[in-house]
C-alpha cells in the first residue's frame, strides 16, 4: 500500500543529526563516549533519582535492575515479585532469569493499570517486591503500593519505558522507587533505536548494575569473580537520545495535544477511550488504545485487519501475562484467573499514536476507525 499510515513514526526534528556527527567527527562512537555520561547525568536528575546508567534496551535494564536487587538485598532464589498481568513479557522474563517468581496482578478496567486493590491478597512471606508499570500514558495508582510497601516491608521497582516525563502527583515516574528502568525504543517519548536506562539514589544498586552490564570487570581487568553481561549503550545511540530529552517536554505537550484531538473526534464510538485524567496524573497518551465494547460484533483481531485493509498500521494490547505459553511450558502460572487483562488482550488495540503522524494522517486514522461501526 503506498500511502500506509504505521501506528509509529519517531521524530528526529531536533539535534539529533548534529550530535551524532560529532561523535563521528571526534571518534567517540563506544560506550566511553561523553553522550552516555550528559545522559545518565541530566536525564537521572530531571526524574530525580541521584544515578543513571544507559543500557541496550529497556528489557535489559531490568534484567540488570533485578540482578543489582537481588543481590544487594540478599534475596533467595524462589522469592516473590509482584507484576502487573498486563504488561510486555520483560518484566517477567527478568525474575525468571534471577530465579525469582513473578506473581501476576490483573489490570483496573479504566486505567489499565495494576489494579493495587489486588495486589495485597496476593502478598505472602516470600514476596519482597512489587514492580510497577505505567502503562500506556497513564501512571499506576502509587499511593496504595507505597502504603503496602512500607506494612509489609517491600522495595518497589518501577518500568517508567512508558513514562518518560510524566507525573504521578508531584512525582516524576521512575524517580519515586528503589530502582527504575527506562526504554529508548523507537517508539518511546525519548527514541534513539534502540536504548536504555536504569536509575536509582542507591550508592550499592548502581555500583551493582554497572558492575554487572559490563561483564563484571574487577579491579584488575581482565580478571572476573562473576559472570556479567555486556549491556552497554554506544555514543552514537546516547547522542541521539540526548537530543530527544533536550526536547522531551515538548514532545509530551505533543503527545498530550494528538490525545486531546484523538479524544474529540472519537467520542461516542462504541468502545472506551483512555482515561484522561484521574485524581493523581493526566494522561500524555505515550500511545492512544480503544477497548470494543462487548456489544460490537468484532473483536481487536478483526478491528485491526480491517484498519490494516484501509491502510491503518494497529498494534494489540499485551496478551496476559498468566496466559504465555513459555510460562505455562515453565510451569509458572497459576490457575487463578485474570478476566480484566483477558478481555483488555481481546478487545483491545492502540493506533497510530507517533510523534512523526501529520494532521492529515490523523483526519484519516479518525474517519477509518469510525466507519468500523
Ligand atoms: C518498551 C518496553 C520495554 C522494553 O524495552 P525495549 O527497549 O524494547 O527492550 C519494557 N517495558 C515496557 C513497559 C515497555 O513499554
Amino acid at each position: 500500500m503506498s500511502d500506509f499510515i504505521p501506528v509509529n513514526t519517531p521524530l528526529l526534528d531536533g539535534n539529533e543529526k548534529r550530535y551524532l556527527n560529532e561523535c563521528i567527527d571526534t571518534g567517540w562512537i563506544s560506550s566511553e563516549g561523553p553522550f552516555v555520561k550528559k545522559l545518565e547525568k541530566e536525564f537521572s536528575a530531571y526524574t530525580g533519582q541521584k544515578y543513571g546508567s544507559c543500557v541496550a534496551n529497556g528489557s535489559v535494564a531490568i534484567d540488570a535492575a533485578v540482578r543489582a536487587m537481588k543481590s544487594v538485598y540478599g534475596w533467595a532464589d524462589g522469592d516473590e515479585v509482584i507484576v502487573p498481568n498486563f504488561t510486555i513479557i520483560s518484566t517477567a522474563q527478568s525474575l525468571i532469569y534471577n530465579n525469582l517468581k513473578p506473581i501476576f496482578v490483573d489490570a483496573e478496567p479504566l486505567t489499565w493499570n495494576m489494579d493495587t486493590s489486588k495486589i495485597e491478597e496476593m502478598i505472602t512471606p516470600k514476596t519482597r517486591a512489587i514492580m510497577v508499570v505505567h502503562i500506556y500514558g497513564l501512571p499506576t495508582d502509587m499511593d496504595k503500593v507505597f502504603a503496602l510497601a512500607k506494612k509489609y516491608n517491600l522495595k518497589i521497582i518501577e518500568d517508567a519505558a512508558q513514562a518518560h516525563g510524566q507525573t504521578y502527583r508531584d512525582k516524576k515516574c521512575g524517580g519515586m522507587s528503589d530502582i527504575s528502568t527506562f526504554s529508548f525504543y523507537a517508539n518511546k517519548h525519548i527514541a534513539c533505536g534502540e536504548g536504555g536506562m536504569i536509575m536509582t539514589s542507591s550508592e550499592d544498586l548502581i555500583e551493582k548494575v554497572n558492575y554487572y552490564k559490563n561483564l563484571c570487570f574487577s579491579k584488575d581487568r581482565f580478571v572476573h569473580y562473576d559472570l556479567g553481561w555486556n549491556f552497554r549503550m554506544s555514543n552514537l545511540q546516547a547522542a541521539v537520545a540526548y537530543a530527544q530529552f533536550e526536547k522531551l517536554e515538548k514532545s509530551i505537550q505533543k503527545k498530550k495535544e494528538m490525545g486531546a484531538w484523538y479524544q474529540e473526534l472519537l467520542k461516542n464510538i462504541p468502545a472506551q477511550l483512555p482515561v484522561h485524567k484521574t485524581a493523581y496524573a493526566e494522561n500524555n497518551y505515550w500511545v492512544f488504545g480503544l477497548v470494543l465494547n462487548d456489544d460490537v460484533r468484532f473483536n481487536a483481531k478483526e478491528a485491526m485487519q480491517k484498519l490494516a485493509d484501509k491502510g491503518i498500521g494497529c498494534r494489540p494490547f499485551f496478551y496476559p501475562l498468566n496466559e504465555q505459553p513459555v510460562f505455562k511450558k515453565l510451569g509458572i502460572s497459576d490457575n487463578i484467573k485474570r478476566p480484566v487483562s483477558a478481555r483488555l488482550y481481546e478487545r483491545g488495540f492502540y493506533i497510530p499514536s507517533g510523534l512523526g503522524l501529520s494532521e492529515a494522517d490523523m483526519d484519516r486514522v479518525v474517519k477509518e476507525v469510525r466507519s468500523l461501526f
